[in-house]
């Protein structure tokens, strides 16, 4: 068992302007107000819009800049992969027929194999706890499919890995394309990159697969779940769904000449989730409710009971 980090989506983050080299720690609740232009530089007042405005930067006293700190901590990873990493990792066996002919086709005779060799190479990525839920939850938002199995991994890295020195950019093709030559890594080795995406600031890792010595894996969501919390949801949109939707008395109605409805399923819904998501910073707020909450993008009201407690 390695070393467990404290939990915190809310903590401060570093940001450092490329415009002037500014650099500091700001509460979160500043960061959203930079990120909406209400905010610039203290120091040379470029707002985020501006294309030299400030990046996330790590924080120094981040446990991650010891080499030897990284070997002994936890590390997380999201997926919709029940078994991960892979051993038997076959990128073949997803292609059709076709889809190799095509490769083929396109003029390297190799291309098949080639593209085989490239994706068993990738690096794999792991890092806090903060930023595996909100790739989870990024990935349920633009995805929409919250039916689809999601699991947590917690990794423990070979305490002989090889750990790169420095802590580096995010490489500019991280969302999954990375191999571990052009990482200059073997596969027992460690990258460090500034993860700008998800728990911005934070440090997560690109690595090979012979540098993870164990992991252990849980299902999201945990089920059943028996909480108080999720009995009193399940409650108050029972009751939402015996309540007749009411006429609404506004403009819209008098001129479409139509009644305009109210939908009480999915106003208490959308007031429920609206509450939960107060805990967290404003940034993951709409990702949250998104992703438990299809039907904030029209996709029907069944979709709610699929994604409810388990009585
Ligand atoms: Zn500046």
């Amino acid at each position: 068992m390695g070393i467990e980090r404290p939990i915190d989506f809310s903590k401060p983050r570093v940001l450092r302007c490329r415009c002037c080299g500014h650099r500091a720690t700001f509460k979160h609740t500043w960061i959203e107000r930079w990120k909406q232009g209400k905010e610039g530089c203290p120091q040379c007042g470029i707002t985020s819009d501006n294309p030299e405005s400030a990046v996330y930067d790590w924080d120094f006293s981040d446990l991650v800049s010891d080499d030897q700190t990284v070997l002994k901590l936890n590390w997380y990873h999201t997926t919709t992969h029940s078994v991960w990493p892979n051993p038997n990792f076959d990128p073949e066996a997803g292609l059709s027929t076709v889809a190799k002919e095509g490769m083929r086709k396109s003029g390297n005779p190799n291309a098949v194999e080639n593209w085989v060799a490239k994706q068993k190479s990738k690096a794999l990525h792991i890092g806090t706890y903060e930023a595996a839920i909100e790739n989870m939850l990024r990935q349920l938002d633009t995805q929409r499919q919250v039916e689809t199995q999601y699991y947590l991994y917690r990794v423990n890295l070979h305490q002989t890995s090889i750990v790169t020195p420095g802590v580096n950019q995010e490489p500019k093709s991280i969302l999954g394309d990375m191999t571990l030559p052009e990482l200059g890594l073997t596969p027992e080795g460690i990258y460090r990159y500034i993860n700008q995406f998800e728990d911005e600031g934070s440090i997560s890792l690109a690595i090979g697969k012979e540098a993870i010595a164990s992991v252990q894996r849980i299902t999201i969501p945990l089920l059943p779940d028996t909480s108080s919390l999720s009995k009193k949801i399940e409650r108050e949109l029972d009751a939402a769904e015996t309540r007749k939707p009411q006429s609404q008395q506004d403009v819209l109605e008098t001129i479409r000449k139509r009644p305009l409805m109210t939908n009480p399923y999915e106003e208490t819904a959308q007031n429920l989730w609206d509450e939960l998501s107060q805990s967290l910073p404003e940034r993951l707020r709409p990702k949250f409710c998104r992703a438990r909450d299809p039907r904030i993008r029209d996709e029907g009201n069944e979709a709610y009971s699929k994604v409810l407690p388990a009585a």
